[in-house]
């Protein structure tokens, strides 16, 4: 009866309740997932379209409960984001993904890039430099080796300080890609502002475009923009060999995808690179 009751009240919790009733109890569990070991990092291979060569990858945090199994990151980064604890698992990521690159290098990978995402909140922490600079030091990775990407939304928050940590990581070496481009309020005249290095074409137009004549016109538009702004565009969300070909056919320069492969375990790294390394 005592458990009825509960289930009948559950029932009829509103969902906004149980929606903050979960986010306290996800909290709670994340705020020592990285003490615990809980967390860890995917990687997800980026081909270049030409010549099917692995330019780099990029890591994805993945965050393994014992009790509730793996939750996915967007489950449990707007958490982060929200309580603060975005600040110490994005010092984590950065770190793992600095010594994973310098692990392959030993392993005898050539240059392999590995990109980290950025939530806003961690772009516009004001050490946020001088803490990239830290971790490439401590890792002994070189600048250009890590990609750091960031969204729309991000740069657009507060643009004169965006422009400006921007111009520093350039500085140090650091490569920066806008993701999800296309979804965000970016105004395009700002692009010429950012310093940056590569455009990812948002999943959700690369989803539709053979059907979509819409999503395909954006698409093309973002890697027109791009070839004349002389940034590397790289399509991300490629599921099929139709979407790879249109794409290359309409000078795409890089892909992600599960077409190629879906993030693995760093070790499955090896063996893609090996395959997939330059002649
Ligand atoms: P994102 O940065 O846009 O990452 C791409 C997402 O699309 C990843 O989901 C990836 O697994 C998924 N994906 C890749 N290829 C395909 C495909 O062909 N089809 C489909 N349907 N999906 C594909 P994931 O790993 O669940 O990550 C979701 C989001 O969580 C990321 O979106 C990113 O915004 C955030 N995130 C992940 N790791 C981190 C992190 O370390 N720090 C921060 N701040 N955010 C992270
Ligand atoms: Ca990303
Ligand atoms: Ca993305
Ligand atoms: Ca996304």
């Amino acid at each position: 009866v005592k458990s009825d009751a509960r289930n009948n009240y559950r029932y009829h919790a509103p969902d906004m309740e149980r929606g903050l009733k979960e986010k306290v109890a996800i909290e709670g569990l994340l705020r020592q997932a990285i003490d615990k070991n809980e967390l860890l990092l995917h990687y997800q291979p980026r081909i270049c379209m030409r010549t099917g060569v692995l330019k780099g990858v990029e890591a994805l945090v993945r965050w393994q409960q014992p009790k509730l199994g793996m939750i996915p990151p967007g489950e449990f980064i707007p958490v982060a984001e929200e309580s603060g604890l975005i600040d110490s698992i994005g010092t984590w990521v950065l770190q793992e993904a600095c010594a994973q690159a310098v692990a392959w290098r030993e392993q005898g990978l050539g240059k392999l890039r590995v990109a980290v995402n950025l939530s806003p909140r961690q772009f516009h922490y004001a050490n946020l430099v001088a803490q990239v600079q830290g971790i490439l030091a401590q890792a002994g990775l070189e600048p250009d080796h890590l990609e750091i990407e960031i969204t729309e939304s991000a740069v657009m928050k507060d643009t004169e300080s965006a422009i400006n940590t921007l111009h520093l990581l350039k500085e140090l070496g650091v490569v920066v890609s806008v993701d999800d481009f296309g979804t965000g309020y970016s105004s395009l005249s700002y692009l010429k502002l950012f310093p940056i290095d590569i455009l990812k074409i948002d999943q959700s137009f690369v989803r539709d475009m053979l059907d979509n004549p819409s999503d395909a016109a954006i698409a093309k538009a973002i890697i027109a923009l791009g070839q004349s702004l002389r940034l590397t565009v790289v399509a991300e969300g490629v599921e099929t060999r139709g979407q790879a070909q249109s794409l290359k056919a309409l000078g795409c320069d890089e892909m992600q995808g599960y077409y190629f492969s879906r993030p693995v375990p760093a070790a499955q790294i090896i063996e893609i690179a090996q395959r997939h390394s330059p002649a």
